[in-house]
């Protein structure tokens, strides 16, 4: 299926993990894939390698999504060099962890100004092209903890809960020019950022999640990619849940 054959999609994060596996799938449907990282070259050199030698259309754009000034330009670049932007998936994220009563000012800041900001930035670069072009579509990857919180994560709690926000507020406000805004709130997902939980947090997890497994990347991209692709084309300002049934 080559449903975004002649698009062009920019994923955030691209290098790794979610990011990665969402830049493959939309590739593998035939998009053009910019994918951004914030300093992991060589991950993001191997993805872009990954969707090239599969036929795939792919470059990697390095910039901190945090920085709005960095998020315009990369906007006014992709557009620039490829004409057109039909897809932005906000997918960038960092989870800094910690109890509130020791947690600081500067990972609060780190955390909302990539999780949050940096969707708000990007979306607002991107809204001038695509009602231009009167169409497109915007994911926002936030989280389950998002939706029902967790004890110390209230900062990206915080952030995937507002990206919730942001969705809603901007499908409303772009809707009159056929730009779709919606949101995965991804469970357990298999990535770097789930590394470093301990096999008794691991275990302690599967039993409140119904499937009883870990999710993997490639299922929250194919959510990801229906939401981007014109089988979703009355859908907008939705969350949807990847989460094996752990929060319904
Ligand atoms: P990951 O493996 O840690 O990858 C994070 C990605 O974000 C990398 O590509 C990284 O670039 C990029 N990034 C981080 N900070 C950035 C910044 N300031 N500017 C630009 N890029 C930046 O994470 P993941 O697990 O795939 O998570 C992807 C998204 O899914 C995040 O928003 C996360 O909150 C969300 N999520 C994950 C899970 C899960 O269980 N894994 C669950 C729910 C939601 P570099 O490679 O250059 O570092």
């Amino acid at each position: 299926m080559k449903d975004f054959e002649n698009k062009v999609a920019l994923v955030t994060g691209g290098s790794r993990g979610i990011g990665r596996a969402i830049s493959l799938e939309l590739a593998r449907r035939g998009a053009t894939v910019v994918l951004s990282y914030a300093g992991n070259e060589a991950a993001a050199t191997e993805t872009v390698k990954l969707i090239t030698d599969a036929g795939g259309k792919a470059k990697a754009v390095r910039f901190d999504v945090a920085d709005s000034a960095a998020c315009n330009q990369a906007i006014d670049e992709v557009v620039k060099e490829f004409g057109r932007l039909d897809v932005l998936v906000n997918n960038a994220g960092v989870a800094i962890d910690g109890l509130l009563m020791r947690f600081k000012d500067e990972d609060w800041q780190k955390t909302i100004d990539t999780n949050l900001k940096g969707a708000f930035a990007l979306t607002r670069a991107v809204s001038r092209p695509m009602m231009k072009q009167r169409g497109g579509a915007i994911v926002n990857v936030s989280s389950i903890v998002g939706e029902m919180g967790n004890g110390g994560q209230s900062a990206y709690a915080a952030s995937k809960a507002g990206l919730i926000g942001l969705t809603k507020a901007v499908a409303r406000e772009l809707s009159s020019r056929s730009i779709r805004v919606n949101a995965v709130t991804p469970g357990f997902i298999t990535t770097d950022m789930t590394a470093s939980l301990t096999p008794e947090q691991k275990e302690k997890m599967l039993t409140a999640i119904p499937l009883s497994r870990i999710g993997n990347a490639e299922e929250v991209a194919a959510a990801v990619a229906f939401l981007a692709s014109d089988s979703a084309s009355y859908i907008t300002g939705e969350v949807l849940k990847v989460n094996g049934g752990m929060y319904m």
